[in-house]
């Protein structure tokens, strides 16, 4: 796709709507919209120079934030006030980073006042959201210099795995930064708009993979598109696997071959920081070439092509594995994809391209350019916000199931994975004690049966409902999740009509390897997972015919034998005692016992009851 500069001269741009589609990426970042006149996508850049923002801060004397080309100058000056990758932070906690903290070359801290880390620069502060909104200004400051106009709407895309946190994190960054978020994309639907498969509803059904590979995260997405309908079948990918790690493994390389330690060079940060840029220039440079070349302070640096795929094979293998994944995820096989689109910088290498297409079978489309594709697909999607197109309708899906406790610790799944989004679902609860004035409602997230084995993202109480016996509320609760993929949930008693409503917003958020541990231990501990669901249905079922059994007692003594009661009191210690062990079959034995016990007089004296309702009443 052409890059134009946009002509001012024409006025023609002086409309009241302009959203814009923002690409807050990790390494690069840019802006695009919909050209008045071509109605082509096009990426904003001043005259000659590139659309890509470096996603790089500099903090200089004032605190003042330069970001962008400027700022990545002062990487190896000044390492501890240039924040690169900040991305990487956003929605996260310290001890989710501290594994990855040699990446970093600035100070990240800890500041025990909440879990999301912070970054120190000199004396002040910085969350992640902060650092983003210097982004996001910056280009929104060149897009209206460039357009003339203010902007104020946005939509802005994040990888497909990002979760409620930070989706809402990066929310947050656009509103800081002035801008009205509409919306909230994934990168890799973004990308395939930006290709303009299933732009007319003529179109015939087709699979798409999309294979991002940036700097600093890896996504894979599948997609059908049919008739104009866009359906992500599902997604997989690696937060910690990019572009950098390209640039990772030759300073590696460089280190050993220069017989430099890895204190120095983590001590050194001047060298650290050199090494990266001229990493980064020799992994680009090879992408057309056979041999790098470079002198840096006494070192000369040199790599060949093949040295070169040697050391990322492993990386790239790592990716396959995850297109593995979500082909399995999809429930297709792989010769029903019928086109592979690539996206991201890192997919210039060409070892990428080679390896993509080889385990495809199939010759990959990379004809749009990779780093401006996402910002491309995200002015459409503006576009089809601001109600210029309305041949899309988007669906995306949620990468793990949400429910809520119930009796026992069991996970009630309201929204299983994998659910098509937005989406919302509604189910009804009740009391458990007489009088009941308030419920619990806790949220998880996860595929276990029991809650203690997912992920608690929420919980509050719903207060206020009005005295009544157990059993007689209607706690209807209610999962909505908007097309950014959050999660509102509701509780109301409807009886009384009280209630509560919450954002999930949880504090901090899972990596992709989490996500993936979890779904892998859902399938690992089914087995048990589906005994202890049986085990602690039964303890709860006995629980309730103890309970109700007990009040019926109370209230109906007089109307009972003496060997009733006996044999009730009997049965009931029995069941009791079973509670007390785990055994599936004795306690749903004990609890039968109990129930043919009780049964023909409870009918009895409910028939009485119901003889006597009708007494002196005239038919
Ligand atoms: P992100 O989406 O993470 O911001 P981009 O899609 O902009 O990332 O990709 C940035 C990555 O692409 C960087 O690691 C950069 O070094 C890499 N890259 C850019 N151009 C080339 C190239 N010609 N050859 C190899 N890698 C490249
Ligand atoms: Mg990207």
């Amino acid at each position: 796709m052409a890059k134009i500069s946009i002509n001012i001269a024409t006025g023609s741009l002086q409309q009241a709507e302009m959203i814009v589609g923002i690409d807050l990426g990790t390494t690069n970042s840019l802006i695009a919209i919909i050209h008045p006149e071509s109605k082509q996508a096009v990426a904003l850049q001043e005259h000659d120079s590139s659309s890509l923002v470096p996603s790089v801060i500099y903090f200089d004397e004032l605190q003042n934030a330069i970001v962008g080309d400027v700022a990545k100058q002062y990487l190896e000056t000044s390492p501890q006030n240039t924040i690169f990758s900040a991305k990487r932070l956003m929605g996260k906690s310290y001890q989710d980073v501290q594994q990855n903290e040699d990446f970093f070359s600035y100070k990240i801290i800890d500041d025990n006042t909440e879990s999301l880390v912070k970054v120190q620069v000199g004396n002040k502060f910085y969350s992640p959201i902060e650092l983003s909104s210097f982004i996001l200004k910056e280009l929104k400051n060149r897009a209206e210099h460039i357009l003339k106009t203010p902007v104020t709407k946005a939509v802005i895309t994040v990888p497909a795995y990002f979760n409620d946190a930070q989706r809402q994190a990066t929310r947050d960054a656009g509103k800081l930064a002035g801008l009205d978020v509409l919306r909230i994309i994934n990168e890799p639907t973004a990308a395939s708009l930006a290709y303009g498969i299933g732009t007319t509803v003529q179109e015939a059904e087709q699979t798409i993979a999309v294979y991002d590979l940036g700097g600093g995260t890896f996504d894979m997405s599948i997609l059908k598109i049919n008739h104009g309908i866009f359906e992500v079948l599902s997604t997989n990918g690696n937060t910690y696997l990019g572009g950098d790690d390209f640039d990772k493994s030759i300073i590696d390389y460089w280190l050993a071959q220069h017989n430099i330690t890895a204190t120095t060079f983590k001590e050194d940060k001047q060298l650290s920081q050199g090494l990266r840029l001229r990493a980064e220039e020799a992994k680009k440079h090879l992408s057309n070439a056979d041999n790098y070349q470079t002198n840096y302070q006494n070192f000369s640096l040199s790599i060949n092509k093949e040295t070169f795929e040697k050391l990322i094979q492993p990386l790239i293998d790592k990716t396959l594995a995850c297109c593995a994944n979500a082909v399995k995820d999809a429930n297709i096989s792989i010769n029903e994809i019928d086109t592979i689109v690539m996206v991201g910088g890192s997919t210039r290498v060409p070892l990428v391209n080679k390896c993509v297409s080889n385990f495809f079978g199939k010759t990959v489309n990379n004809s749009v350019n990779p780093d401006e594709v996402v910002a491309l697909g995200a002015a459409i999607q503006a576009d089809i916000l601001a109600g210029n197109n309305k041949n899309f309708l988007l669906l995306d899906i949620t990468p793990l199931s949400l429910g809520i406790e119930t009796m026992g610790g069991l996970m009630d799944v309201l929204i299983p994975r994998n659910s098509k989004i937005p989406s919302k679902v509604a189910r009804q609860y009740t009391t458990q004690k007489d009088g009941q004035g308030s419920m619990r409602i806790s949220v998880y997230q996860g595929e276990r049966d029991l809650v203690k084995d997912n992920r608690k993202l929420a919980e509050f109480n719903l207060t206020n409902i009005p005295g009544m016996p157990a059993g007689l509320p209607k706690v209807e609760v209610s999962f909505m999740v908007n097309a950014d993929g959050i999660l509102k949930v509701k509780a109301q008693e409807l009886r009384s009509g009280v209630e509560q409503t919450i954002e999930v917003k949880p504090q901090y958020g899972l990596t992709d390897e989490e996500v993936e541990k979890m779904l892998m231990d859902s399938i690992t501990h089914a087995k048990d997972d589906i005994a202890t669901r049986a085990l602690v249905e039964a303890q709860t079922e006995g629980e309730q015919l103890l309970s109700t059994t007990e009040k019926f007692i109370t209230k109906h003594a007089a109307q009972l034998t003496k060997e009733e009661l006996t044999a009730t009191a009997q049965a009931m210690q029995a069941l009791q005692l079973s509670l007390t062990m785990n055994d599936k079959n004795l306690i749903q034995t004990k609890t039968e016992e109990l129930n043919n016990i009780s049964k023909p007089y409870a009918e009895r004296i409910m028939d009485n009851a119901i003889s006597q309702a009708m007494k002196g009443k005239s038919v």
